[in-house]
């Protein structure tokens, strides 16, 4: 690729002359990018960002549109708090120009951040293979170049399981790319720790940090850390929640929860009756709590062994989190009768988990193993048959384990559906098979752990599956919609759309809020300005006084000073979409606050308490308005999208947007169906005063109304997880089922 047309210093001409051009004319696409430039150069990033937008909406020139997406998208993650925005912008920029690099390296670079491997795993394949001979950008967006991509797949290949292709990539690397240092230490740094280093590139003059496998361990330092995280990522049982245990054994009561990824530990106890002091071996470490199959046996069961693997850092952690022996090891060469007899380890072990990287490893791993000395009651073999791209290990291990004298109890598990993982064996001398008979399951294509040891797998809250489950209060839909009436706002289609009671009475409200889960985050937004009704404030306080988090999207229209006195102190929770919102009304009145006395007096109490109230922000749909510009800097502008589709709808209803069509972006993602991609999920649902509840706060023409809270329970009307409406197929935040991390 070209060099840049100009360097981002050759912009730093004085920002009065590239605001008066731009005054001068502001539709002219390269006065909107170069004081975007600007901005962001000089860290104004939400101001930036609205410069970009609104650059990449006035522009024909498909290149700088693309430029103004990823340098958006720069400005979101320099501010470190809007992942859904970074990854939005540049799938935007993907769509845009799908022929170019850089956005496919952003967004691996994204996902890889996000732990998400195999969509970065994809969208470094995607862009490994495009060229990078394109016509140069205009500035620098921070693109190293195609060794950079290759690093994001080769990292994102070996947490996928593709542990072959990884080394290969590495190896690729350090020997035809001339990288610069951050890459290079870390190409490194990743050989020597797969013992694939060799000496004879120290020769290469190659000078890598994007992300190593050990810097994503360390989200996980400390035994809540993988607690927390394994209650995120994992199905897995926990009293607490009404689940319920299938199966029984001795002192399966007294169990509080369990840790395994698939239910190994529970199977494994199930299988030996409930036994206490029993034996294992462990090849395969891994984390010592997160998704471990001893934890629950040793903690609980007081069992003990001994756990093998290769990366020191799993060693490390196992022997300070746990009372058994982690071992630094090989599992493939490693002399195990030597080593069970110096762990004093009996000839009938109960229970023997191999789970190494790739599939060949664990297979040589099980070749490995002195069957003919040693028998094991249980053992849990991961094939990884979902990853092998051979298909041949689960074949291989079958007919070594059954030649050995094990029965196959449950073939094919799966911790989630479509990842075909494990097998499950026992020895018939050391175990009862008639006690799993109830789970004996050895001719399915697939097995979902949960199924068979979870009573009901259904009791998990379909909302449980985002951290952020909000709802959106719409304390009130006057005849004619809000009264601030923004332009890009299809108040005409909801008040057309809605044909319920006006407004929510304080009493139904607290009936909603006592019904839900505290963990439900209550956002006052709704589709109508929430202060419009005159108990909002206290409907707040006492949303707060419940345990739920608060978060606020107001004009301030509605408000006395004493509600601003009234709020100030509610600790507002932070993003995504959150924080304490406030709209300030713009030159153009786009959107039209009257602007009365008692507003101002409003806005000068918001501007007394600005630096106090947690998580407080601006924004304004434009200039601010001459009238509020002494009371507050100027925010930065929102980019306007269609909310699904409804604003072309309002363009029939409401003339003067047939004037600003060219301000707000549409997509139409096709017919296949969408569901949602926000962090929220499908749970940032909107409640109407009529008890209704909206699928969500584009949903203006209220086509998909979940259910009613006045009538149901919350957990009865949330959609299940990834269910597609119609409405996500006009809508910029939704993504296709399939690409969601938790379907692969
Ligand atoms: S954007 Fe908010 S304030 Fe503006 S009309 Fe819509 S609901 Fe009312
Ligand atoms: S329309 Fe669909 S994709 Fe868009 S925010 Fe609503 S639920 Fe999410």
């Amino acid at each position: 690729m070209k060099d840049h047309l100009y360097s981002t210093s050759d912009l730093h001409k004085g920002y009065d002359e590239l605001l008066h051009k731009f005054i001068q004319n502001p539709k002219v696409d390269d006065r909107n990018f170069d004081l975007a430039v600007w901005y962001h150069d000089t860290g104004h990033t939400a101001a930036a960002v609205s410069f970009y937008i609104r650059t990449a909406e006035r522009t024909s020139d498909r290149l700088l549109q693309y430029e103004c997406l990823l340098r958006a998208s720069m400005c979101f993650n320099a501010q470190g708090s809007r992942g859904n925005s970074v990854k939005g912008l540049l799938q935007h920029a993907v769509a845009l120009f799908p022929e170019r690099p850089e956005a496919y390296f952003f967004l691996s670079r994204y996902y890889e951040q996000e732990g998400e491997w195999f969509d970065s795993y994809t969208l470094a394949s995607i862009g490994v293979s495009t060229s990078d001979d394109h016509p140069a950008l205009r500035t620098d967006v921070g693109y190293p170049g195609k060794f950079g991509t290759i690093f994001e797949k080769a990292v994102s290949a070996w947490w996928c399981g593709l542990c072959d292709e990884s080394i290969k990539l590495f190896k690729e690397l350090i020997t035809e790319y001339p990288l610069d240092k951050l890459h290079r230490d870390a190409v490194e740094n990743n050989l020597r720790r797969l013992n694939v280093w060799d000496d004879s590139y120290s020769d290469k003059k190659n000078l890598g940090e994007l992300r190593t496998p050990e810097t994503f361990s360390s989200n996980m330092k400390t035994v809540d850390d993988e607690i927390r995280n394994m209650d995120r990522d994992l199905i897995v049982y926990k009293k607490e929640t009404g689940t319920k245990l299938k199966v029984t054994f001795p002192k399966s009561n007294k169990i509080e929860r369990n840790y395994s990824e698939a239910f190994q530990d529970i199977f494994v106890l199930l299988a030996t009756n409930g036994k206490r002091n029993g034996t294992f071996v462990e090849v395969g470490t891994g984390y010592s709590v997160y998704g471990n199959n001893t934890y629950l046996l040793e903690k609980e069961f007081d069992w003990n062994g001994i756990s093998l693997d290769v990366v020191e850092e799993f060693v490390d952690r196992y022997n300070h989190n746990r009372t058994s022996k982690g071992l630094l090891k090989d599992a493939t060469t490693v002399d195990y009768s030597e080593l069970f007899k110096a762990s004093g380890l009996p000839e009938n072990i109960d229970y023997l988990q191999l789970d190494c990287e790739p599939p060949s490893v664990t297979y040589k791993a099980l070749e490995n193993i002195p069957f003919d000395e040693y028998k094991f009651a249980v053992i849990t073999y991961e094939h990884d048959y979902y990853s092998d791209s051979d298909k041949i290990y689960r074949t291989l291990s079958r007919k070594l384990l059954t030649n050995n004298g094990y029965k196959l109890i449950v073939g094919n598990v799966s911790p989630r559906e479509g990842v075909i993982f494990e097998d499950w064996w026992v020895h018939p001398d050391l175990v009862d098979i008639d006690r799993l008979k109830d789970i004996t399951m050895t001719e399915s294509d697939e097995v979902v752990a949960n199924s068979l040891f979870l009573e009901k797998s259904n009791n998990i809250p379909n909302w449980k599956s985002t951290e952020y489950p909000t709802l959106e209060i719409t304390t009130t839909i006057p005849k004619n919609g809000c009264a601030v009436d923004c332009a890009f706002c299809p108040q005409r289609v909801l008040v057309q759309s809605y044909n319920g009671k006006k407004s929510l009475t304080f009493d139904e409200f607290k009936t909603v809020i006592d019904k839900l889960p505290r963990e439900i985050r209550i956002t006052f937004a709704g589709f109508t300005e929430p202060w419009l009704h005159k108990e909002c404030t206290d409907m707040l306080l006492y949303a707060h006084s419940q345990g739920h988090k608060i978060t606020v999207f107001t004009t301030g229209i509605g408000m006395n000073p004493e509600d601003v006195d009234r709020l100030k102190d509610i600790p507002y929770a932070g993003d995504p979409n959150g924080g304490f919102v406030l709209h300030l009304p713009d030159q153009e009145m786009i959107a039209k606050h009257p602007i009365t006395e008692k507003y101002l007096k409003v806005l000068d109490k918001f501007a007394e308490h600005a630096g106090s109230i947690q998580n407080f922000r601006l924004m304004s749909m434009g200039e601010l308005h001459e009238k509020v510009r002494d009371i507050f800097p100027q925010p930065g502008e929102s980019a306007m999208w269609s909310r699904a589709g409804n604003l072309n709808r309002e363009v029939i209803l409401k003339p003067e947007l047939l004037n600003l069509t060219d301000r707000f972006r549409s997509i139409y993602h096709g017919p296949e169906p969408h569901t949602c991609g926000c962090e929220e999920k499908l749970y940032h649902n909107v409640l109407l005063p009529n008890g209704d509840v909206s699928l969500c706060c584009m949903d203006y023409g209220l086509e998909q109304i979940l259910g009613n809270l006045f009538e149901s329970e919350y957990d009865d009307i949330m959609p299940k997880p990834f269910s597609c409406f119609d409405l996500c197929n006009y809508c910029e935040n939704a993504v296709k089922p399939e690409l969601t991390k938790e379907n692969l």
